[in-house]
């Protein structure tokens, strides 16, 4: 078998992986998956493959990152590559939030310096790129299609690779399998998981162009009666603006359509300001599935779910990018030998339920509108897993 040799961002050429067995096998190249890898190569353990279903070009959702995320990356050995790579920094956020009165969070005093607003593809593509400088070998284009424990211990995987119109395949074993395939958990639901939600969300989002010498280093966070706006200028001079409510609003409303959404901002003062002056990119309204929840397994004989395949949190908090990073690191030590994988899982599930609690504080800060649906079951209790 020959080695996949392309560069993340590069076009599909059917790589296949260089070697039939490993000792582990990471499904997923997000920022879990990838650091991961990273803090593996750390630890001394080379022999991992990241099998990444994309090739990290599509646009991606999830960029603002808090300043902890500079600790992350100095503890992975990646700050100086990363800041060379010049993405926007965050300063704080101001939100309405609660009241019609302007709140800030600012990041002039935070130890940690500011946080990021990141272009997300980018991103996850450099984190793939410095896993591989670091000896990783990362198979883009290639997708965990199955898997079953093997005689002996470890697991049979088997990969689809290359494109839909050159589909191929290929069965590798693995010692031990880390899922981080975000929220398909895709290995994790094949061994039985299943996850307890609590509210999923729904993002409706638009890109806008915008002049140069108009941009906020803030995040916005705007309440309104059915959902809330957040807005965020990105590295490349556009304007992310995203409406975050529950599926039966966004359907009753038929906030697909560009027309209903940009009225429904029209209605949002504060964030309609940040628009003002800017042109709608062609693509219209994205839709993405916000969702909030734990598996209720999150490891097994041989194998453990992190970042968001393991929990995912609400937007709001800002906070799965660095869960994911964190995440990824601990399962390093984990595999290294520094703790156990149960351990970890205990991690995961500890800070699942100190997420809910801050949710839970977060959106009952916001009491302007107790009879609208959508804080009326935000407002309501969540469920914890069961680990
Ligand atoms: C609308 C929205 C906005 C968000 N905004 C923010 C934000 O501003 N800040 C923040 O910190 N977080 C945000 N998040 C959350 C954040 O994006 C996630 O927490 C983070 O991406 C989790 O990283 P991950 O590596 O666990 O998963 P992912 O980033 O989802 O990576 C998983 C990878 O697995 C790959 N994969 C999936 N299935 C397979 C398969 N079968 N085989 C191989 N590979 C596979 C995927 O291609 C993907 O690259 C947001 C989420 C949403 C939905």
């Amino acid at each position: 078998m020959q080695a996949a040799a392309e560069h993340p961002g590069a076009p599909a050429s059917a790589p296949v992986p260089s070697r039939q067995r490993y000792r582990v096998a990471i499904v997923g190249g997000g920022p879990a998956g990838c650091a991961c890898a990273l803090a593996l190569a750390q630890h001394g353990v080379h022999d991992v493959l990241v099998i990444e279903a994309g090739d990290y070009t599509p646009f991606r959702i999830g960029e603002s990152i808090p300043p902890e995320a500079n600790r992350l990356f100095q503890a992975l050995g990646i700050a100086q590559d990363f800041f060379a790579e010049a993405h926007a920094p965050c300063h704080g956020s101001c939100s309405w939030w609660g009241s019609d009165k302007r709140g800030y969070n600012d990041a002039l005093m935070h130890p940690l310096g500011h946080g990021w607003h990141l272009e997300r593809s980018r991103f996850n593509g450099f984190l793939a790129r410095q896993a591989r400088l670091r000896g990783t070998e990362v198979l883009l284009h290639a997708s965990l299609a199955a898997s079953a424990p093997a005689d002996g211990g470890g697991f049979a995987l088997q990969l689809a690779l290359g494109s839909a119109a050159q589909p191929r395949q290929a069965t590798i074993h693995a010692d031990l399998v880390v899922d981080a395939s975000g929220t398909r958990a895709v290995f994790a639901r094949q061994r039985g998981s299943r996850k307890v939600e609590t509210l999923p969300l729904v993002c409706m989002a638009m890109r806008f162009a915008v002049p140069e010498g108009s941009r906020s280093g803030l995040t916005h966070l705007e309440a309104v009666e059915h959902g809330w706006w957040y807005g965020a200028h990105l590295p490349d001079a556009t304007l992310l603006l995203a409406f975050y409510s529950d599926a039966a609003t966004v359907r009753a409303q038929r906030l697909q359509h560009a027309g209903r959404w940009l009225a429904w901002l029209a209605q949002a003062p504060n964030t309609a300001a940040l628009a003002r002056g800017a042109a709608p990119l062609a693509g219209g309204v994205q839709s993405f599935p916000a969702p909030s929840y734990c598996l209720d397994r999150l490891h097994g004989d041989g194998w453990l779910a992190i970042g968001d395949a393991a929990s995912a949190f609400d937007p709001v908090t800002s906070q799965g990018i660095v869960k994911a990073l964190a995440n990824g690191m601990a399962a390093a030590g984990a595999i290294a030998g520094h703790a156990s994988l149960g351990a970890v899982a205990q991690t995961v599930a500890h800070r699942y339920a100190q997420y809910l609690a801050l949710r839970q504080q977060y959106y009952g800060w916001e009491q302007r509108w107790p009879a609208a649906p959508f804080w009326r079951q935000l407002h309501a209790g969540a469920e914890e897993p069961a680990v």
